[in-house]
């Protein structure tokens, strides 16, 4: 990893980042022991200042941050650290330590489209997405087609559940076939951008 942790009397600033919504959660201070536990115990763990100690958010309030990863910055002093907090991650009940709401899911989106890829780039037997792929554009464009009449159908019924699972598959699909195009979704994006501009 190397991470000038000299620099600052063995302290480096963690910023936290919700792994999903992309959010920053909070900034707080590592030691390479807070760091070690951080990921021994997959809890985001710090040098707490104050009780001059490792301190686990959440031991007390129970709203822990479940790392996922971290990266160290250009200089090596600074530490991001991405993780999925439990619940309110500010000791005033705040989502976060700069009073932002941390409701939405939307970047998740990200996520789903470097898997997409992924299994464009890299296919496998087992993976359903690989198989839409493999079998070509006209079969990936059907597919919206047809996931674009069951969100329809349900959207005539009042099935919350069956509502947002078409909802799902044709957002899915769609993401599929602008893959299977090679564009990416920022290219949809500008589209709607420069409309806006207008
Ligand atoms: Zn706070």
């Amino acid at each position: 990893m190397n991470i000038d942790f000299e620099k600052m009397n063995d302290l480096v600033p963690a910023i936290v980042q919700d792994a999903i919504s992309g959010k920053v959660l909070m900034q707080g201070y590592m030691n390479e022991e807070a760091l070690a536990k951080t990921q021994e115990t997959g809890k985001v763990t710090f040098f707490s200042r104050s009780k001059n100690r490792l301190w686990t958010k959440g031991e007390t309030s129970g709203n822990f941050m479940d790392y996922v990863s971290m990266a160290v910055d250009c200089d090596r002093d600074s530490i991001l650290i991405k993780a999925k907090p439990r619940g309110p991650v500010c000791h005033t009940g705040a989502d976060t330590c700069f009073f932002e709401v941390n409701a939405s899911k939307t970047s998740f989106i990200d996520q789903l489209r470097a898997i997409i890829k992924d299994r464009k780039n890299n296919p496998n037997d087992q993976s359903y997405t690989a198989s839409l792929f493999a079998k070509g554009i006209n079969k990936v464009a059907q597919k919206v087609g047809e996931e674009a009449v069951e969100i329809v159908i349900e959207a005539k019924d009042d099935n919350k559940e069956l509502f947002l699972g078409e909802a799902a598959d044709l957002l899915f699909h769609y993401l599929v076939l602008l893959e299977a195009k090679g564009y990416e979704l920022d290219d949809v994006m500008e589209v709607l951008i420069q409309r806006h501009q207008k």
